[in-house]
């Protein structure tokens, strides 16, 4: 039986171009990987083997895997033992609150990656999400966690000579923005700078700290700031 003279004539004429059509999206999709980490997974990174014990009892765990840009001194094993190190200080870190936990995993699925990239690479991560990093800072969003290496190494003003406290620092402002902390400013001269407020751009009065919570288990934090959307 003939089809009709109309689905004849379709195929030349429109297959190609539809087909293109597919072809463009694929392409597109690949590209983007929204059902991926992000644009971290499409860069040269490495995973961190192994995985740890699970910090703190808090009821809500959160998974995490640590990543390191291929090509950089910091090895992702060393990387992921400061993160580990951090989150796993159940005293002064996030999971001193009692409501969260941590775990670190070799593999997906996880919560949230921590990455350590070159100030490039955080850009282009954090630039996925509206974030303005500037090659200079280093984000938490989502289920992103970018380090910039260049803050990693050279630390931030007020913590030279510190590198133990900036890192604290820098994991727990950006896991702080995973657990869904916004800033907060000094709460008054000579106080503890909380980890949210964003103390590479000043610390108002207060002194240096790179933990949430202080020896007794208060959390160290200050007034609300109504920061701009794409404020990292
Ligand atoms: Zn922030």
């Amino acid at each position: 039986m003939r089809a009709p003279a109309r689905l004849r004539r379709w195929k030349p004429r429109h297959a190609l171009p539809a087909l293109a059509l597919v072809a463009a999206l694929t392409a597109g999709l690949l590209w983007w990987q929204p059902w991926s980490g992000g644009d971290g997974d499409r860069l040269a990174f490495t995973t961190a083997p192994g995985g740890s014990a699970r910090f703190g009892t808090g009821e809500h765990l959160y998974r995490y895997k640590v990543r390191v840009e291929d090509g950089i001194a910091e090895s992702p094993a060393q990387f992921a033992a400061e993160v580990d190190a951090v989150l796993g200080d159940v005293r002064h870190g996030w999971a001193a609150g009692g409501t969260a936990s941590f775990q670190r995993m070799p593999a997906d699925p996880v919560d949230f990656t921590v990455y350590l990239a070159t100030p490039k690479s955080t850009d282009r991560i954090c630039g996925q999400y509206g974030l303005d990093t500037g090659g200079w800072v280093n984000c938490g969003v989502t289920h992103q966690v970018v380090v910039n290496l260049t803050r990693w190494t050279e630390l931030s003003e007020f913590y030279q000579g510190r590198p133990e406290q900036y890192h604290a620092l820098a994991v727990n402002h950006e896991v702080g923005h995973i657990l869904g902390n916004g800033h907060v400013d000094c709460p008054g001269p000579g106080a503890p700078a909380p980890v949210m407020m964003q103390q590479i751009k000043g610390l108002h009065g207060c002194v240096p700290n790179g933990w949430p919570y202080s020896d007794t288990g208060t959390l160290l934090t200050g007034p609300p700031v109504q920061a701009p959307t794409n404020a990292p």
